[in-house]
């Protein structure tokens, strides 16, 4: 069995970022695999701006992010295999994969950067009701459609979920000539950015329903139309609310899944609330030297996030493999009032620098801060303009603050 210091696991942003940051900190020794013919991940097929206007300065295609990150890569001489698929990690850090010219083949991993992407939630998912009909399917598959294989998979779309994805979706089914009937969101807002309801839904005067849901879907072969009812506080539908909507698509944008049943099979524990691995400030699971990035970790907004977790989550994987990431007690951090699912999920009391955190916040919130509790005392406060649940909140503690915790730290946002 062949020995390798650093395998990553998955060639999108988050993966080739992890590449690049170990490489920059003197890994030699990496490999990635890729499940797919190509590297880039989701980026491959999302055409429209929008992506690197952080990392790169520019907006630029997804598709045009993807190549830069691949080039990066490739100028580091980074070994990628991609049409292979690892089928499970042990507890020791052996990667079985396969591939069509090895066929199954196992590698004796020293580190592991987990960067699998996520998947959507599907109808079934979902368990709405109705006829098993053709014309049910989730944004990123719509989207593969048209973008990477040339086919408009429906002509008269209703969205469920108004999510950067099917905000993306109703503009660009928009654009190749179909007719979006109106966007469905079971929540009171969007948990889309702001431009992309800005850029997405107002410029084409596409017609969005919040607080509703789909609840039943008709037709015989093909879907005729759907029914539409408005839901409480509970997101329970409200009888005699609904309306019917003719469409012939559904297209199902409803949330996203991080792909983890690799972490399940080396053990590593998962969070109930992010549905990533728990990871401590270094960004490693509870698998010493396996570390996790991008949109398995968590599910991130901008891929200008997703690629600086990549490359924090390569430059801790070099450090772990020189023997310096420290293995001082960890103190939980909880998420309080406001904040869905902080990253990460506990802290080392040793070491030095600061500490980056990242949640959703769970509703909107004008002119807030953010506070950290050390042991049930206010210890830092940042002020933020606004918080919605679609973007992201980052903000970075002294760890001379969080060093002092004996129980726990606490995150929590403040009206
Ligand atoms: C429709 C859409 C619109 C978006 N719009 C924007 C935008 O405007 N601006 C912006 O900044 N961001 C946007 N994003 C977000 C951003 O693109 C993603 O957050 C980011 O690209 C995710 O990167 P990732 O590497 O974590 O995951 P992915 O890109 O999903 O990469 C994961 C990779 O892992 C591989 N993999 C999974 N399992 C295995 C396995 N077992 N073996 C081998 N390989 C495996 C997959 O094939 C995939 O290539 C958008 C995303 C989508 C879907």
């Amino acid at each position: 069995m062949r020995t390798v210091d650093l395998v990553i696991i998955g060639g999108g942003s988050a993966g080739l970022s992890a590449a690049v940051g170990a490489r920059k900190q003197g890994v030699e020794d990496i490999l990635v695999l890729e499940r797919s013919p190509y590297l880039g991940g989701i980026l491959r097929q999302c055409i429209h701006n929008g992506f690197g206007v952080h990392k790169y300065k520019e907006d630029l295609t997804g598709v045009e992010f993807a190549k830069r990150i691949a080039d990066e890569a490739r100028a580091l001489n980074i070994t990628c295999m991609c049409e292979t698929f690892a089928l499970s990690i042990s507890p020791e850090k052996v990667v079985t994969a396969m591939n069509p010219s090895s066929g199954l083949f196992t590698i004796q991993a020293r580190a592991i950067i987990l960067a699998m992407g996520c998947r959507e939630r599907s109808r079934g998912a979902l368990m709405i009701p109705g006829s098993r009909c053709a014309g049910v399917i989730t944004a990123g598959t719509a989207q593969r459609y048209l973008n990477l294989e040339g086919y408009l998979p429906g002509k008269r779309i209703v969205i469920l979920g108004s999510g950067d994805i099917g905000l993306i979706m109703a503009r660009q089914f928009t654009v190749e000539g179909a007719k979006v009937e109106r966007v469905v969101e079971i929540m009171p807002y969007s948990s889309g950015l702001a431009r992309n309801i800005s850029q997405c839904i107002e410029d084409f005067d596409i017609p969005i329903s919040y607080s509703s849901t789909v609840t039943q879907i008709k037709g015989h072969g093909r879907v005729s139309s759907v029914v539409v009812s408005k839901v409480d506080e509970k997101r329970r539908p409200i009888p005699g609310t609904e309306f019917e909507i003719p469409c012939d698509t559904l297209l199902i944008s409803a949330g996203l899944i991080p792909e983890n049943e690799l972490s399940k099979s080396a053990g590593i524990e998962l969070s109930p609330v992010t549905k990533g691995a728990v990871v401590d400030d270094y960004l490693m699971t509870s698998l010493p030297g396996v570390f996790s990035c991008g949109n398995v970790l968590h599910v991130h907004d901008l891929v200008d996030h997703v690629s600086a977790e990549g490359t924090q989550a390569g430059a801790n994987a070099a450090r772990y493999l020189r023997g310096e990431v420290e293995t001082s007690e960890t103190v939980p951090v909880e998420s309080g009032f406001g904040v869905n699912g902080a990253v990460p999920q506990k802290v080392r009391r040793a070491g030095t620098g600061k500490v980056d955190f990242m949640f959703r916040p769970r509703d909107k919130f004008p002119a807030c801060r953010i506070c950290v509790d050390v042991d049930g005392v206010c210890a830092a406060t940042y002020h933020r303009p606004v918080l919605t649940p679609g973007e992201m909140c980052s903000f970075s503690v002294d760890r001379s603050v969080l060093a002092k915790a004996k129980e726990k730290i606490a995150v929590r946002v403040e009206v």
